[in-house]
């Protein structure tokens, strides 16, 4: 019996998730273990400027830590629970891994083993919906914290045509990079196209307004 996806009540086919919100879970999985190493950066004690002449001592009052920080970082051990139950669901037993005891390595391992069973979870997992919800509030919330400085620019839909219909997919450029990617079908606009991409853009827009293919992405 045909599901409707459960993190965006797309049609799933028989899964638990359609295939952009899965895409996008492992995208999500991929950066999260940098997102946590960039939270870490921003605990690190700023340089300041008139600190070159001083040598710390354990007399200094201790740096003040930003607690939201902290907090977005505490939220990654979810990962590790959710790999623990995929462990425990999945029938094909992961790889295991000899992490040291440290957060970054765990939240390393957990999104490794997470990702490589996304074609799992999405199609066999009970659980996939609940995951991919808290997998993306988790990733959300680290990027509401290390800043919009590093959000990619929007670019708008893509206008590439995948079996005939427009890909529709939401058109991200991070931060520093010159080609323009399409995360869903691969198609790569460099600068010099940008132009007749809003062209395209703009004639296809109709048809993707509105709950168009890509409703799973922006409502990410
Ligand atoms: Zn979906
Ligand atoms: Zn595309």
């Amino acid at each position: 019996m045909p599901t409707t996806c459960e993190l965006c009540d797309r049609p799933a086919g028989t899964d638990y998730l359609c295939r952009r919100c899965a895409a996008d879970l492992t995208e999500r999985l991929e950066q999260l273990p940098g997102l946590y190493a960039a939270l870490g950066d921003m605990l690190a004690p700023a340089q300041s400027a008139d600190g070159g002449g001083r040598s710390a001592t354990a007399t200094e009052a201790p740096l003040p830590v930003r607690v939201d920080v902290v907090n977005a970082r505490g939220e990654f051990v979810l990962l590790e629970g959710w790999a623990r139950a995929l462990a425990a669901d999945w029938q094909v037993s992961p790889v295991r891994r000899r992490v040291r005891d440290d957060l970054g390595d765990r939240v390393r391992a957990a999104s490794a083993a997470l990702g490589a069973a996304v074609p799992w979870i999405a199609a066999q997992w009970p659980a996939a919906g609940d995951c991919a919800r808290e997998v993306r509030d988790l990733y959300d919330g680290a990027r509401s914290v290390t800043g919009a400085a590093d959000l990619p620019a929007r670019m708008g839909r893509c206008p590439q045509l995948v079996g005939g219909q427009p890909c529709g997919a939401e058109l991200l450029l991070p931060a520093g990079v010159q080609v323009l990617r399409c995360a869903w079908c691969g198609a790569t606009y460099p600068p010099g196209i940008w132009a007749a991409l809003r062209v395209a853009q703009r004639a296809l827009s109709p048809s993707v307004s509105g709950g168009g293919p890509a409703a799973c992405l922006s409502r990410a």
